[in-house]
């Protein structure tokens, strides 16, 4: 059987390439083959976005929020066959499978709450003064209205909460955008089952056909052409920076360029001040281990390097993290390709003048001769580090680079010299923090999250989160892909100038009928 990709409320048709999803545990090929889109299909998909876009657009937010509930419910409900089909393709385990469908219907119920409320839309009025010298004020209102159909990139490690019900979509749904998913390779049945349930909850709540397609097919082929569409408005992403960077300079070179909210790469440092006690640097080891080595180090967050002292103390960090290491048990990545990358980054970084081998890597095979991987620790010091950009280079996987310091003055100068990243997590004492504050004042310009004393693993869904950073964690820092905000990135504002009262959207109106926080003057 080949399954075809979700064009509206139509399948595919099979013309195009097949492919099978590959079961990364045992390397063999699953049962079911998939048939990519052609280029047609991804046009016929944008123009049914596109014709979806008014009626999307006039949605009120409580109709908006009853669909993406009925979302929410129908993937709670089909959480058995989820964790049928996701962990033969990814190689998760069960535990895993069922707390990220639980973080996927959580987005997608906050969402609707968001919606309920109302305010998000950030409405402004300014009333007319007929009688303002020396020339009167009009009346203006603005909000945030809906961007336009969206094109989402599903995420390889987030095989759920960052795919086709994910963040990027509940958010430009949230938004009131029409949204086109490509499916990631490595998760094509996961995607199928989700998509098939969201056509459902599209017809029961009687929401445009183009609400909603899911494509199968390359990036390359499939991915380029949904971001060169014209009638595409903006995209979401998560993956390899070379992937992130490919379709934002494609999305900036159409004629009509468009903005790419790409979350990337990021090694998410950890900074141990020199001060820290035995019991504390024992502590950091242990939990540094358990956040390093969660889910096989595959996660955007993975804390991938460590600024410890070269003192006594920090040996004791050092050996007892490494010793930590040494008890990971090889494990299987989420794809081959990702595998290879970890095998290859690693290699590169141990190459390296100064870099030492704490803990070496290497694949090992099943029984079968799928692979798997082991954690690794490298070790340098901070001049090498300094002296060397290719140590900052991110490695997905469970490794980890310990970088020994001698004073702090140095580690201002590795923040300043440092790339974007999602996180930075300092570990020390209130006093500590008071005594290097300028360690913070130059952190908070380079990234999306501060961490005091936690590790940056478990990014708790929220109003408050920040889920971004400078470049090259994102292609957008003013953006957040987690927790309300990141609805923002799919609203544009919208001025309304001296138009009667009737014509306005409610949330601008006289009598506010919706009853929102607004900003009025
Ligand atoms: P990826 O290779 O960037 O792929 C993500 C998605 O983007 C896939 O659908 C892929 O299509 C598509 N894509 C990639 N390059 C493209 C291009 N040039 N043009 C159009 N579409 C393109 O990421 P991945 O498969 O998730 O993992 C590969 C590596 O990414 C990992 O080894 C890791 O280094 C990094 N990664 C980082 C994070 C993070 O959050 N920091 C998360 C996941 C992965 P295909 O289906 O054709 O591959």
């Amino acid at each position: 059987m080949i399954e075809t990709s979700i064009i509206g409320f139509s399948r595919g048709e099979q013309t195009g390439s097949i492919f099978n999803a590959v079961n990364p545990a045992t390397g063999n090929d699953l049962d079911v083959q998939y048939g990519c889109a052609s280029e047609g299909e991804v046009e016929r998909a944008c123009e049914l976005a596109q014709l979806a876009s008014r009626p999307m657009a006039s949605l009120s937010g409580a109709d908006k929020a009853k669909f993406l509930r009925s979302v929410a419910d129908r993937i709670d409900s089909v959480v058995e066959e989820l964790v049928s089909t996701m962990t033969r393709e990814t190689a998760l385990p069960e535990g895993r499978v069922r707390g990220e469908t639980g973080r996927t219907s959580g987005q997608l119920r906050m969402f609707a709450k968001l919606l309920d409320e109302g305010s998000w839309v950030d409405a402004r009025i300014d009333r007319a003064i007929a009688d303002r010298e020396p020339v009167p004020k009009p009346d203006l209102r603005a909000m945030l209205r809906p961007i336009g159909p969206v094109a989402v990139f599903c995420a390889s490690n987030f095989p759920l909460a960052f795919s086709v019900a994910g963040g990027d979509t509940a958010s430009a749904w949230a938004a009131g955008c029409p949204v086109i998913v490509k499916a990631h390779h490595a998760h094509p049945g996961t995607a199928l089952i989700v998509g098939k349930i969201i056509v459902d909850a599209v017809r029961e709540h009687g929401l445009p056909e183009g609400a909603f397609s899911l494509v199968f097919g390359s990036g390359q082929t499939i991915g380029q052409a949904l971001v060169k569409n014209p009638l595409i408005k903006a995209v979401g992403f998560t993956g390899s920076r070379q992937g992130g960077r490919a379709l934002f300079d494609l999305a900036s070179n159409r004629a009509d360029p468009i903005p790419v909210f790409a979350e990337m790469s990021s090694i998410n440092p950890l900074f141990l001040m020199p001060e820290l006690e035995e019991a504390k640097m024992l502590e950091i080891a242990d939990g540094l281990f358990t956040s390093a080595t969660m889910g096989v180090g595959q996660f955007c967050t993975n804390p991938g390097v460590v600024f410890y002292p070269d003192n006594e103390l920090g040996a004791v960090f050092r050996n007892s993290f490494v010793e930590k290491m040494k008890t990971f048990s090889p494990a299987s990545m989420l794809h081959h390709g990702i595998c290879e990358s970890y095998v290859s980054g690693i290699k590169k970084l141990s190459s390296q003048a100064g870099v030492e081998e704490l803990l070496k890597s290497d694949r090992s095979a099943n029984k079968d001769g799928s692979s798997l991987v082991r954690a690794c620790v490298l070790h340098a010091d901070v001049q090498c580090f300094l002296n060397n950009s290719l140590l900052s280079d991110e490695v997905f996987g469970p490794a980890t680079l310990l970088v020994s310091y001698s004073n702090t003055d140095e580690l201002i100068n590795v923040i300043e010299g440092m790339e974007g990243q999602l996180t930075a997590s300092l570990f020390g004492t209130e006093e500590n923090i008071r005594k290097y504050n300028g360690i913070l004042d130059i952190l908070e310009t380079k990234v999306g999250r501060m961490l005091f004393n936690q590790f940056p693993t478990g990014v708790e869904v929220c109003p408050s989160i920040i889920h971004g950073g400078p470049y090259p964690a994102t292609t957008d820092s003013r953006s957040t892909s987690v927790g309300t905000a990141s609805i923002l990135r799919f609203a544009r504002p919208v001025c309304y100038q001296g138009f009667p009262d009737e014509q306005l959207p409610l949330e601008l109106r006289d009598d506010n009928p919706l009853g929102i926080n607004r900003t009025e003057s």
